[in-house]
């Protein structure tokens, strides 16, 4: 399956990440939206792993089902937080078995109830440690992402420090970057100024969000530490109420965020479609009709 280090030299890329749903139904739903996302031809579709448990073993199936019945590659998101380095292994051997090849290698947030729980000695700190681990087991046969915060990682001291500690993950063996998302683009332009000014030349791709419900986007980006700018509030606002308005305003603000990060130089849009064809189609229809 194509290495998505590869697919990135060649193009800027668009990209879509879904999550794996909870229940038998919502997966079966998942899989008819994968079948349409296919369709729209995306660069590759990566899925989110629940640092929390439940459904993780969800997340190996789809990427897997989108690879094989596809041939689009995808990428599965990996947290180590929670994880043993005995189960990490045991997962990379899975990984070797569903020829899963791209890897978005990530702390992730420890579960609420294992808060309290020690660590082994010798487990994962930070997702450098696992990015490590993973070009160790696997060396150039598989890509590896990792998380980038153009708006600073909420337990970061400062941008700088954060900054750093991208390097960090580059520097063990990383191949590029997916941001959180952000609606300032000043926010990802400053970001990738920061970075190559300390010598991280790494592709790194915005995470764009299409705004489609304004209250549970503020809820989100509350618990993610990233900010809604006041454009956004004065937008979506007055449209809380009136869904096919917010949906409409929400398609034309992310295909004008996404035409000025192209332009500037964004190497590809990583969509956090959550699980829906719509408004992404018609995002990716106009990016692809403009010329960057
Ligand atoms: P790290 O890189 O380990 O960083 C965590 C914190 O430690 C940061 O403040 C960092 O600056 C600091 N740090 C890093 N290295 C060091 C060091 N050497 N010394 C001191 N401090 C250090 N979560 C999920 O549970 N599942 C997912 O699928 C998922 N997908 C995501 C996809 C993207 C694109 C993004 C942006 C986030 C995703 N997350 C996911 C959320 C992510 O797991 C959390 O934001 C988590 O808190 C940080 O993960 P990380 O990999 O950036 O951690």
């Amino acid at each position: 399956m194509t290495l998505l280090t590869r697919v990135l030299e060649a193009k800027k890329t668009f990209s879509f990440e879904v999550f794996p749903p909870k229940t038998p139904e919502g997966h079966a739903r998942l899989l008819e939206t994968i079948g349409k996302l296919c369709a729209l031809k995306p660069d590759f579709i990566s899925c989110t792993y629940g640092a929390g448990g439940g459904n993780r073993d969800r997340t190996f199936e789809i990427v897997e089902h989108i690879q094989t019945v596809y041939g689009i590659p995808s990428m599965a998101h990996l947290t180590c937080v929670s994880h043993s380095r005995a189960e990490i292994a045991a997962i990379l051997e899975e990984f070797e078995r569903r020829k899963i090849r791209n890897i978005l290698a990530l702390r992730g947030d420890p579960p609420q109830e294992a808060s309290g729980v020690s660590r082994e000695p010798g487990d994962f700190r930070y997702s450098s440690d696992l990015v490590a681990f993973i070009r160790a087991r696997f060396q150039d046969r598989v890509s590896i992402g990792v998380a980038g915060f153009p708006e600073t990682h909420v337990l970061s001291k400062d941008a700088d420090s954060d900054a750093r500690f991208l390097k960090e993950k580059i520097r063990a063996g990383a191949d590029f970057v997916i941001t959180q998302l952000f609606f300032d683009n000043r926010h990802y332009f400053d970001y990738v100024e920061r970075l190559r000014k300390i010598g991280v030349h790494a592709p790194v791709i915005p995470g764009i969000l299409p705004i489609t419900d304004y209250a549970a986007l503020k809820r989100f980006c509350e618990r993610c530490g990233a900010s809604v700018s006041r454009e956004v509030h004065d937008l979506f606002g007055p449209l809380a109420d009136d869904p096919a308005g917010t949906l409409e305003a929400g398609t034309a603000f992310a295909i004008k965020q996404c035409r000025e990060l192209l332009k500037g130089g964004a190497p590809g849009i990583h969509f956090y479609a959550l699980n829906k064809t719509h408004p992404v189609d018609d995002i990716l229809k106009a990016l692809r009709n403009s010329s960057f």
